[in-house]
């Protein structure tokens, strides 16, 4: 970050540790991120080679077109209702459902049942995905909260979208779990805490192969409500995809994680400057959804997914057509999306389902 002034936030935020002490990490996340005014999402555009991070739509257009191709056949799956919502939560640029929707020019039944909801906080990206997507010949709305997204048949894609809603972290004591705060150190920088103070009744959010956790363990957690509210829109002729770096078993362990100009930065550092994200607990997840009888499927892998709905025949049929520089570029995507290991997104990314039970079991999720 070459800006070193004080940004706006930084200032809010140490007001409000000045007069009400330090705050959980999740006040902090949230402040940063999605303050009405001054968060991170709502001045700032995160993309592209000059931003922030790249996402895998970003990365290829063959990963919109596969989830398209997903959702028609969910949409089949539904009885092919006459009016569907298709809904995105946190579209970032617009970029996956321009591409869902080019290759949903193969079933103009589905095309026509369509209603676009787009749910975002961001009046900045708002703005770059009415460029993107206002041209296309389906209805589209915008919405900053998913509760606003009326009832009725839906199918809802969601990437990268929870690893960027706030987390909360406990941090094991020889009497307890406490809450992880952020303070002000002795020379005003921001820092992390503890609370003096046991969290009462934490054994209710901890699961139970936690509890002989080591003294200084943290245990991160998400409030349940955008679980419970995906679970709820589509266990009657519904589902939804969720996609995102996480792990598939609950466990201890600070996932905080900051990144500026595609860089790791310190969460504390540049509030309201950088992304501030943690990793997704899909077990927790699907624990929340499940609890709402909505049928949990997955998680599997982001690479063992794409694989599973044809990433390597829709490559394949791409380079067909391309350019020797043009098909090295595409396969450099593919293995960039599907890959293992620390440097790709194959393993570390998750998808999960949750869907109306009545659908049985979803395309990938079936294996
Ligand atoms: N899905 C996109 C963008 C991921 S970045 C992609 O894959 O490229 C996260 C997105 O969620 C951004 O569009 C951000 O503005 C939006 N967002 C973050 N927190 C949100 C919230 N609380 N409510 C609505 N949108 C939010």
């Amino acid at each position: 970050m070459t800006d070193d002034t004080v940004s706006p936030i930084e200032t809010e935020i140490r007001r409000l540790i000045s007069v009400a002490g330090p705050m959980p990490v999740g006040k902090f996340m949230s402040l940063c991120l999605s303050h009405p005014q001054h968060g991170y999402y709502v001045t700032q555009d995160p993309f592209g080679a000059a931003g922030d991070f790249t996402t895998a739509p970003e990365i290829s257009q063959i990963f919109g077109e596969l989830i398209g191709l997903w959702s028609l056949s969910v949409w089949r799956m539904m009885g092919a209702p006459e009016n569907v919502r298709l809904v995105e939560l946190g579209p970032g640029r617009g970029t996956l459902m321009k591409d869902a929707l080019r290759a949903l020019r193969v079933a103009p039944d589905f095309r026509t049942a369509i209603s676009l909801h787009l749910v975002e906080v961001s009046p900045v990206l708002e703005k770059i995905q009415r460029d993107t997507l206002e041209s296309q010949d389906v209805p589209v709305m915008w919405h900053p909260s998913f509760a606003e997204v009326p009832d009725g048949p839906m199918i809802v894609i969601a990437n990268e979208f929870i690893d960027a809603l706030p987390v909360y972290q406990a941090v094991k004591q020889p009497d307890g779990w406490h809450e992880r705060v952020v303070g002000l150190d002795s020379a005003g920088h921001f820092a992390f805490g503890v609370s003096p103070d046991r969290i009462p009744h934490f054994d209710r959010i901890l699961p139970s192969q936690l509890r002989d956790a080591a003294p200084g363990s943290i245990y991160e957690w998400r409030p349940d409500a955008i679980a419970y509210d995906i679970a709820r829109r589509v266990r009657h002729q519904g589902a939804a995809l969720i996609i995102d770096y996480g792990h598939s078993q609950s466990g201890v362990g600070d996932t905080l994680q900051a990144i500026g100009r595609h860089q790791f930065a310190n969460p504390l550092q540049a509030p309201g400057r950088v992304d501030v994200t943690a990793h997704v607990d899909f077990q927790a997840f699907g624990r929340a959804a499940e609890s709402m009888n909505a049928s949990v499927q997955g998680p599997i892998t982001q690479g063992e997914f794409l694989r599973r709905v044809g990433i390597d025949v829709r490559a394949q049929a791409l380079k067909s057509s391309a350019s020797v520089q043009q098909a090295a570029d595409i396969e450099s995507a593919v293995v960039r999306l599907t890959q293992t290991g620390p440097t790709g997104m194959g393993e570390l990314f998750k998808v999960m389902a949750i869907a109306d039970p009545k659908l049985g079991k979803l395309p990938a999720f079936d294996e």
